[in-house]
């Protein structure tokens, strides 16, 4: 993960707002938190609310002004729910992560957030190249500190690993081949119990194949199909080759 992405709280009045932040950011793997002039850390509330991200706290920089704590950083974004006389460009999360993403290759970059009360003074917003606003109720627009930090890196993630699911293993499809098998093996078995006759056969078999053919199969899917066909095919002693219209049994191949 980018390590020139840097969260920058002003002037925090509850502690146990830092220690979510530093949650919110270790879920999305930022580390680099500032805190100017934070009014109580470190505190037991912060490190309750962290919840095991102590280690974001323990290497947090304090420091007594917003110009401390921007030093070094190129691009610098200021979070607010308010709109100024001199406007800077305005972004949404995903707008400004990827400005974020793409800027933090090569600079650091800061991210700032305000006070639970009264959010960044005006000053504070003039030292930001752009203003990020996370589009709300315009009657009840602002979010909780820790909140607010936490979907700004939830979309600086996604820009960044933009194919993370929560499935990591890959699921492996059914090929065309192992469909085609059991589709003659499912025929032979549904004419062997005679719920297929001869004559209507091409049209169920049509319907079923598609309906099966609106899913994606799995391989272990169509396994554990062909499974329940064969313990069918035990228990009638079916399974015997039998003539089906336009269709090659393939009933002798491996399960
Ligand atoms: N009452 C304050 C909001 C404080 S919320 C105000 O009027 O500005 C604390 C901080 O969370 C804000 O300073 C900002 O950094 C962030 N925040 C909360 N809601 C936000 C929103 N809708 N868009 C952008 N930032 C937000």
């Amino acid at each position: 993960m980018n390590n020139n992405i840097r969260i920058v709280l002003v002037n925090t009045s509850h502690p146990g707002n830092i220690g979510a932040v530093a949650r919110a950011m270790k879920t999305m793997q930022l580390e680099n938190l500032y805190l100017v002039n934070p009014k109580e850390f470190p505190n037991v509330n912060a490190t309750a609310m962290a919840a095991g991200a102590d280690d974001i706290l323990a290497k947090a920089t304090v420091t007594k002004s917003l110009q401390e704590a921007l030093h070094d950083t190129k691009i610098v974004f200021g979070t607010s729910t308010r709109f100024r006389v001199l406007q800077l460009p305005p972004l949404n999360p995903k707008e400004a992560a990827k400005i974020i993403t793409n800027e933090g290759k090569a600079h650091e970059v800061a991210i700032v957030f305000g006070r639970e009360n009264n959010g960044l003074s005006n000053e504070e917003l003039e030292m930001c190249n752009y203003q990020v606003y996370i589009p709300t109720d315009p009657i009840f627009s602002s979010l909780n500190l820790a909140a607010a930090v936490q979907l700004i890196a939830y979309e600086i993630k996604m820009t960044e690993q933009p194919n993370t699911s929560f499935n990591s293993s890959p699921i492996e499809l059914a090929s065309s081949d192992e469909i085609q098998y059991f589709y003659q093996h499912l025929q032979q078995t549904l004419l062997d119990v005679n719920f297929l006759y001869h004559k209507n056969q091409d049209l169920l078999m049509a319907k079923l194949k598609r309906m099966f053919n609106k899913t994606q199969l799995e391989k272990k899917e169509v396994s554990i199909l062909r499974g329940i066909l064969t313990a069918i095919n035990t228990k009638t002693k079916s399974g015997l080759p039998r003539k089906t219209k336009n269709v090659s049994l393939a009933m002798t191949e491996k399960e």
